[in-house]
């Protein structure tokens, strides 16, 4: 009797990891030859900091999104720039990235959703080559600056030691992933910390200041030059038990003066149409990370992509 109930239960789980995403969305339900999330532009997923397309070929950075929105319709890439470098080096590298797939597809634009310091170097995508552009979604993204990085800025002098120490072992540990994931890029951890300061933010928004509110926790432009401007976030820290980065996600989020997701605070996620800002996931759940373990008490992220795909998808992009 106690087998059977375990797996039943087995049994109850499992069919709850495969359609929770779905359960909450009934116009959603398609499991073949669906159309729900085919947009009429490819979508391009661009990694954070530190982040990666796929480590050894298999582990993804945005965990199981990409065929999660294909089997919902939508044609996906997932890209690679630097693990840490400016926004404007990892931005050129994307604009590489996407000239091939603009060849590859047919298609002469893309819908850019950008996590973290993607979201920034989708930005800078969207600023120096418009054409290539149908929309810009940034997903926990410090637009205006992190207070961690602020934090790290200003207790390391410029040129010290302890400096120099840790851009070793950021930029180390950056290649170490750059390897695994099968890529060479240039690393520059100090540089990646300059672009993502308040200091640093603020010079690259007056330079591209597309989207951006022009009010401390305000919206920004829905559309700027013909493209459209999304974003939304979470205010998440602890959200799951099984999930060890939690722990870290709750050190981290220590540095923090508002509602934060751990590493970005809610106003400075803020650009163009703000979908939401207070999603009950931390950084990393918001793709969906480590292995699928965020909160069960609030939207799935693979849910929260696939809808604004269908977004997308509405306004016929
Ligand atoms: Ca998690």
């Amino acid at each position: 009797m106690r087998q059977l109930r375990g797996f039943v239960l087995t049994v109850l789980v499992s069919i709850g990891l495969i359609l929770g995403p779905d359960l909450r969305d009934a116009e959603a339900w398609c499991w073949w030859n669906c159309n729900y999330a085919k947009t009429k532009y490819p979508i391009v997923l661009a990694h954070g900091a530190a982040g990666f397309d796929e480590l050894f070929g298999v582990y993804e950075y945005f965990y199981g999104i990409p065929d999660y929105l294909e089997d919902k319709g939508a044609t996906v890439f997932t890209t690679e720039v630097s693990q840490l470098n400016s926004t404007e080096v990892r931005g050129e590298q994307l604009i590489d990235q996407i000239e091939v797939i603009t060849a590859i597809t047919g298609k002469p634009k893309v819908n850019l959703i950008g996590h973290s310091h993607g979201g920034l170097d989708v930005r800078y995508v969207a600023a120096v080559r418009p054409d290539l552009v149908a929309s810009v979604t940034s997903v926990g993204s410090p637009h205006k600056g992190a207070d961690l990085a602020d934090y790290l800025d200003e207790n390391f002098e410029d040129g010290s030691f302890t400096q120099g120490v840790i851009a070793f072992f950021a930029e180390s540990l950056a290649t170490v992933i750059g390897l695994v994931s099968g890529t060479t890029n240039p690393q520059d951890g100090l540089e990646a910390l300059a672009s993502l300061t308040t200091a640093g933010t603020a010079a690259f928004n007056a330079t591209y200041p597309a989207g951006v509110p022009a009010s401390s926790c305000g919206e920004g432009a829905s559309v700027v030059n013909g493209i459209r401007y999304y974003s939304w976030s979470g205010t998440g820290v602890l959200t799951n038990a099984l999930d060890v980065s939690d722990v870290a996600m709750g050190l981290t989020s220590l540095f923090y003066g508002e509602a934060n997701d751990g590493l970005v605070g809610r106003c400075s996620s803020h650009l163009g149409d703000v979908l939401r800002d207070n999603y009950f996931h931390n950084h990393l759940d918001e793709v969906n990370q480590v292995f699928g373990l965020v909160s069960i008490f609030d939207s799935n992220p693979k849910s929260v992509f696939r809808s604004h795909a269908n977004r997308l998808k509405n306004k016929g992009l």
